[in-house]
């Protein structure tokens, strides 16, 4: 089956009892048993549940993966990932990390003894360097954020595999549509299914898809003993979200490259981030490991103003300033001050983010209106 085919059927059949071709909303917290432990293979809903059920098998198939266990949110998923681990191991991640990834390692799993190593892997040798007998697991993150940075899944794979350390794919930014981890040799896959997987900007939820059957008996566990479980109305609402994804996500494509060649020529724009402009040092491999380009692009103002960059945003009538991405509306956020306003801004400029960076996820909206509304907010200053 093809993607847009799995999008809209894979793991969904009809209701038995009526026939009913969307997956109902199983709105219960038990299952009444005949006698006990005598039961349909439902017992108590945060085990188990059917909208839930058949979200995780179509998300498995969307990713090319044996098995899909959803949580309450991303990060709830990646909760679970980490409580695979103990005191003592150790996890390396990329230094390009989603901010909330970065704070439960260091705040809270640090915490409970894991150690964490932060390296930029958008060079490969620096992973061979980093590895330790202690090393685990590698994190990794691609396109990142909010400079769209990209890492090479196959090359990390390669040395992760001579080493048995887990790969870990947080997939967020690309969507299965675009970039299918597990095909390139990834071990884990994680979703924040918030973003354009759900794609409406309607709920917060996390999934992890895998093929080893060990690992997925563990954070199937976790995922029960630890409780953080989405409810049947959020597995209805994704359910419904997925069955436009492949539609959705070309639109995001066209538009966010319209609007990357469009700021590219801006006279008051020094640099647009975007892995499908030619410019962007990730646009080879981006070319050979995603299927196109994405709706999420980043672009610096010339000068090094703050306020300058705050007013664009402030100035605009389509995009909306907010966090978040991925859903069908654009959205605009300001990195510097926003999400990563605690780190200093010496050590930001070092990683290469700029005051004056304003990062878009380019919603389907018809493009025309998103150039005039940049034109507009841009022309102001
Ligand atoms: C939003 C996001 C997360 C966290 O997901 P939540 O659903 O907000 O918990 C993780 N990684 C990336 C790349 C994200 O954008």
């Amino acid at each position: 089956m093809k993607f847009g085919t799995k999008a809209i059927h894979a793991g969904i059949e009809p209701d038995p009892t009526t026939g009913a071709i969307m997956t109902p909303i199983y709105q219960t917290s038990t299952y009444v048993q005949e006698s006990p432990g005598k039961h349909k293979g439902y017992e108590y809903a945060r085990t188990q549940n059917p909208t839930r059920t058949v979200l995780q098998n179509n998300l498995a198939a969307l990713e090319n993966g044996k098995h899909g266990i959803c949580y309450s949110s991303g990060l709830g998923a990646t909760d679970a990932i980490l409580k695979l681990f103990k005191p003592g191991d150790e996890i390396i991640a990329s230094n390009d990390l989603y901010g909330g990834t970065y704070r439960i390692m260091v705040r809270v799993f640090q915490e409970f003894g894991l150690t964490f190593k932060f390296v930029g892997l958008d060079d490969p040798a620096n992973l061979e360097a980093a590895i330790t007998p202690a090393t685990k697991m590698v994190w990794i993150e691609t396109p990142t954020n909010p400079l769209l940075r990209l890492v090479d899944i196959a090359a990390i794979s390669a040395i992760t595999k001579r080493h048995t350390i887990q790969l870990v794919v947080d997939n967020t930014f690309a969507s299965p549509y675009l970039q299918n981890p597990l095909d390139l040799g990834a071990d884990i896959v994680m979703h924040s299914v918030t973003k354009y997987l759900g794609g409406h900007s309607d709920t917060v939820m996390g999934a992890i898809i895998l093929n080893d059957d060990e690992t997925a008996q563990r954070l199937a566990f976790i995922q029960n003993a630890c409780g953080a479980v989405p409810g049947p109305q959020d597995c209805f609402l994704v359910l419904r979200g997925i069955k436009t994804l492949h539609v959705r996500m070309q639109r995001h494509c066209e538009n966010a490259m319209k609007v990357a060649r469009y700021l590219q020529q801006h006279p008051k724009v020094s640099q647009v981030h975007y892995p499908g402009l030619e410019s962007h040092v990730g646009n080879e491999l981006a070319k050979t490991q995603m299927r196109d380009f994405g709706g999420m692009l980043s672009f610096e103002l010339k000068g090094d103003s703050m306020p300058e960059a705050v007013r664009v945003m402030e100035s605009f009538e389509v995009f909306s300033l907010g966090e978040s991405l991925g859903g069908v509306e654009s959205l605009c956020t300001h990195p510097a001050s926003m999400t990563h306003a605690s780190i200093p801004k010496e050590e930001r400029e070092r990683n290469g983010l700029k005051d004056t960076l304003i990062r878009l996820s380019v919603g389907i909206e018809d493009v025309d209106d998103l150039i005039q509304d940049l034109e507009q907010a841009i022309g102001r200053l």
